[in-house]
């Protein structure tokens, strides 16, 4: 059978989606494939096909234990033979199941990675006729991923040793050009397939300095009886919010990590089959998700990459239908994720790239460039404006900001260019801080140039100017504010600075009209 028919047969699709028919048709010729697509962009049928043309078994290497069972009984009921080997069965069962693949009677043989550390399952491995090896959520094998699992380095040995010297698959949806040339060089796969990073069903939006729990509550009862999800930093938080929600009578569950087993999978189960409309979350919810009628992805808090956010994000709108994914900012949750990285047990290396990726986060946060084309470029691909996004719809004029802006980066060069955001937003607002005489910047011209501003404010103006590429922080607990390339342009009066804002419409105070 070739490809076209399987789809139309077995899967009841008629065309196939951008990128499937390059991977299928690369891995029947034999070519080791890494398949870069977003969520929902239909990974699984770039192996699943090649599983039901292909002689031998596919063994697909999955971390989503709590997932296989689901993705194998949807195989199971398109008539498709599949089985899974993972710790949830007993030595009997896991024999059981392995005799049926020795025999041929299963086309797919879904394992965890942690399974195949296992000299016993290695040795009967090796005895089966393996033609193509499927390693899902490869990004997991990357120490720059955001999701490294260390079972995933042993990978590539233990490919090599099965004798039948299977086709090599890896499927992601989240990688930059760094972790996607990582995951090539481990597995040797040359050929690479991605495709657009763009979701065109999806329409971002930041939402910044407003108080979320208002906004969360509006936004629910906006949207009728519509499916969702809001991710939180924190266990507490989710705790919290789930509170918060069910108090507006909206019908949520929660999940995380410091839950029961089985109380997570009641919540899951109750999201996934519609018996409660919200699931609020940390980022231990989601992984291989495939609801398909997800209309919102709410973050609460900012999380730690954009790596992170697209793909929790992206969880919305798998069936392809208008969709939303917001993200609420405030500065304090930036923080929240700065002592996650500080706390973990990471060497320094790791900790100054993970401090990195949350930079860019923020800046993305702070942009006002189209949302989904920053996205799209930061995996390292071009989009066009989508015109769906926040900004894109964004209809404020664009003020000239130039002179606040050389204000900033005057201070920046002055102090150096050695210091972070907050002593900068302080010089500016002219605080006597201990920080600031012990400096003596209050002897700076720019000292207190921006008295009449709040050092919030000033802060939020600096991020602007990071996330638009006048200013650059350092990476690393501290970041140093520097001047961008472009920041020099704008302090000889060559470059202009535009920023929308809403413009301020000062009110009348009571006191005022006392006077
Ligand atoms: P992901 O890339 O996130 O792993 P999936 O493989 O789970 O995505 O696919 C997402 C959804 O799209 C599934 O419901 C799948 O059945 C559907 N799908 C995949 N390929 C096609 C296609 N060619 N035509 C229509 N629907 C498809």
């Amino acid at each position: 059978m070739n490809p076209q028919s399987v789809l139309k047969e077995k899967f009841g699709y008629d065309n196939f989606r951008q990128g499937q028919q390059e991977v299928i048709d690369g891995i029947l010729a034999g070519e080791d494939v890494l398949a870069i697509m977003p969520t929902g962009g239909g990974k699984s049928l770039c192996y699943q096909i090649p599983a039901l043309i292909l002689d031998g078994l596919t063994l697909v290497i999955s971390p989503l234990i709590s997932l296989m069972k689901d993705q194998v009984d949807a195989l199971n009921e398109n008539g498709i033979a599949a089985t899974f080997i993972n710790s949830t069965l007993d030595y009997m069962e896991v024999r059981e199941r392995f005799n049926q693949a020795a025999r041929g009677e299963v086309k797919l043989l879904y394992v965890s990675p942690e399974r195949l550390d296992s000299d016993g399952f290695m040795a009967d491995l090796s005895q089966l006729k393996i033609d193509l090896v499927a390693v899902d959520e490869a990004h997991c094998i990357s120490q720059w991923g955001h999701d490294f699992r260390p079972s995933y380095l042993r990978l590539t040995e233990t490919i090599q040793r099965l004798s039948s010297n299977p086709t090599i698959i890896a499927l992601t949806a989240t990688a930059t050009s760094q972790v996607a040339a990582d995951i090539m060089q481990r597995l040797t796969i040359v050929h690479e397939v991605k495709t657009g990073f763009s979701r065109e069903n999806l329409a971002f939006q930041v939402v910044k300095d407003q108080n979320s729990d208002r906004f969360l509550l509006d936004y629910l009862k906006a949207q009728k009886q519509q499916s969702g999800i809001i991710y939180a930093s924190t266990r507490k938080e989710v705790e919290r919010l789930t509170k918060l929600i069910k108090k507006a009578k909206i019908k949520v569950a929660m999940y995380h990590g410091g839950m029961k087993e089985d109380e997570r999978r009641q919540n899951q189960e109750d999201f996934l089959y519609d018996r409660v409309q919200v699931m609020i979350a940390t980022n231990a919810f989601g992984m291989g998700i495939d609801k398909s009628n997800v209309r919102f992805v709410i973050h609460a808090q900012i999380p730690g990459s954009l790596e992170a956010y697209y793909q929790e994000a992206g969880r919305a709108g798998r069936d392809g239908l208008p969709s939303e994914a917001v993200l609420l900012f405030n500065l304090k949750d930036v923080q929240i994720q700065h002592f996650f990285i500080d706390q973990s047990e990471m060497d320094e290396i790791n900790k100054k790239h993970e401090y990195l990726k949350l930079q860019e986060m923020t800046q993305y946060a702070n942009t006002q460039q189209c949302l989904q084309q920053t996205i799209v470029n930061y995996f390292g691909d071009e989009a066009p404006e989508c015109g769906r996004c926040s900004n894109c719809l964004d209809t404020r004029d664009a003020l000239d900001i130039s002179i606040d802006a050389q204000k900033v980066l005057s201070c920046v060069k002055r102090m150096d260019e050695h210091f972070g955001k907050g002593l900068v937003a302080q010089v500016l607002t002219g605080s006597k801080v201990q920080k600031v005489m012990q400096f003596r910047f209050d002897e700076l011209p720019t000292y207190g140039l921006m008295k009449d501003r709040s050092q919030k404010e000033v802060s939020g103006l600096i991020d602007y100017l990071v996330a638009s590429g006048f200013l650059q922080a350092s990476s690393g607990q501290y970041p140093v504010l520097q001047l961008a390339a472009d920041g020099v342009g704008v302090l000889k009066g060559e470059t202009k600075v535009t920023r929308k804002m809403a413009v301020k419409v000062r009110q009348a105070l009571p006191e005022d009209n006392e006077l």
